[in-house]
């Protein structure tokens, strides 16, 4: 008979059924609680338990349940053979407390995939190669905007850096695309000859590259694309030997943003935009 509740006693009641081991897996640690009656099988409680996240304030990632059962099994023996009483709550605390422990003292795992890009032509460029980081700065309300690129070598060195303004812009996408055009005719008239646009417009680096590609593979015929975008990625850049276009995050390209942002108050006082 059970020690605790006096019922016949048999594994799943010690683990699951008994009144005092219910207590137990009502303390946690999951959000829903574990179905403990007999209509779920010990497959159907262990299932439910590796799909249940333990409640964050319980410090520990992996699986309660057999750290659970394994302490109802041993306190259980220490109330039969030492007649040690514990209470639930005391029960739960040390199921925890040995898992957190047991966790601890595993190795880190290395992460098998880290989310470091992969080393590819795009990311790592050649000695000989120019890299120009280009941005814009768009003004809806006057359509106008600020236009900024900085060369730089591929130890970092600054090379040149240079900025413009244009109005009648229609949209902050085309702002990008004039200044990927200003900084190719600029790289184009300093002799560089192979280069490496960075720009934080990311549908913009998508399109070039492809169509980059679609060029590189003589499909020179392909329609599809508008062709003002086309006639800006290309008509300035026929005079490299290569040029490849790179997305970078905005937060990595400030040099370029604040200089975008910089030459369009001048700008707008200068030659304010005659708005109709
Ligand atoms: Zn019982």
């Amino acid at each position: 008979m059970c020690p605790r509740c006096g019922d016949l006693e048999y594994i799943s009641h010690i683990l699951f059924h008994c009144p005092f081991a219910t207590e137990v897996w009502d303390l946690g640690p999951w959000e829903y609680k574990l179905d403990t009656s007999p209509q779920t099988s010990f497959f159907d409680k262990l299932q439910y338990s590796m799909t249940q996240a333990p409640l964050p304030p319980f410090g520990f990632t992996g699986n309660a349940l057999p750290w659970i059962c394994w302490t109802l099994w041993t306190l259980r023996n220490q109330l039969m053979f030492e007649n040690r009483h514990q209470s639930a709550i005391e029960v739960f605390t040390r199921a925890l407390g040995a898992l957190k422990e047991w966790e601890s003292a595993q190795p880190i795992k290395q992460n098998p995939n880290p989310k470091s890009l992969p080393i590819t032509r795009d990311t790592v460029g050649y000695p000989l190669e120019i890299i120009c980081n280009t941005d814009a700065s768009w003004k809806g309300g006057t359509r106008s905007a600020g236009l900024a690129w900085i060369f730089t070598d591929f130890a970092s060195e600054e090379l040149y850096r240079g900025s413009s303004a244009q109005n009648f812009v229609s949209s902050p996408c085309m702002a990008e695309a004039l200044a990927i055009r200003e900084a190719l005719l600029q790289g184009a008239s300093l002799n560089y000859r192979h280069i490496c646009i960075k720009s934080d417009s990311q549908v913009l680096v998508l399109k070039y590259s492809f169509i980059r590609s679609l060029l590189s593979d003589d499909h020179r015929n392909s329609s599809g694309f508008s062709p003002i975008s086309t006639t800006l990625a290309f008509s300035s850049s026929s005079s490299f030997l290569s040029c490849r276009y790179t997305f970078i995050p905005r937060s990595l390209n400030g040099p370029a943003d604040g200089l975008a942002k910089s030459c369009l108050p001048a700008h707008l006082i200068s030659s304010p935009p005659i708005v109709t």
